[in-house]
């Protein structure tokens, strides 16, 4: 793994939560973008060097919609740039965590990614993502 990506935040509210996190950062996000296929809503800034994603849930049934209901919202997921995701996921597996996907698949902001269940990294959902050339 190269470095962190960025660090996904669950929310009710994207376009609340915009505001808010604008003035905590003292910048606006920087893009918005709905991925449909995981019924989520995301908008991302730059913190610095570093990059922080706010997920809204776009259906009752997506990933997000589930989190706030068992947790509420907070520090969703930590994401990790990989130069090959593919043998990225190969090598976590035959290390024993358990993947969420068995391929990789289109994230937001261009990026392939894939998650690793939090039961197998002590609670914390993990997300790998590399780039699309
Ligand atoms: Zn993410």
């Amino acid at each position: 793994m190269r470095k962190i990506e960025h660090i996904g935040i669950a929310v009710k509210n994207l376009e609340k939560s915009n505001e808010l996190f604008a003035k905590l950062f003292n910048t606006k996000h920087y893009k918005i973008e709905e991925v449909a296929s995981e019924g989520v809503k995301t908008s991302f800034f730059k913190v610095g060097p570093n990059k922080i994603e706010l997920l809204e849930a776009t259906k009752t049934e997506s990933p997000i919609a589930k989190f706030l209901e068992k947790k509420g919202e907070g520090v969703h997921h930590i994401a990790f740039a990989v130069n090959d995701i593919t043998s990225e996921m190969q090598r976590l597996k035959n290390e024993g965590f358990i993947l969420l996907n068995e391929k990789p698949k289109r994230g937001a902001d261009n990026k392939l990614v894939a998650f690793l269940h939090p039961k197998s990294s002590n609670g914390v959902l993990i997300e790998l993502c590399q780039e699309i050339e």
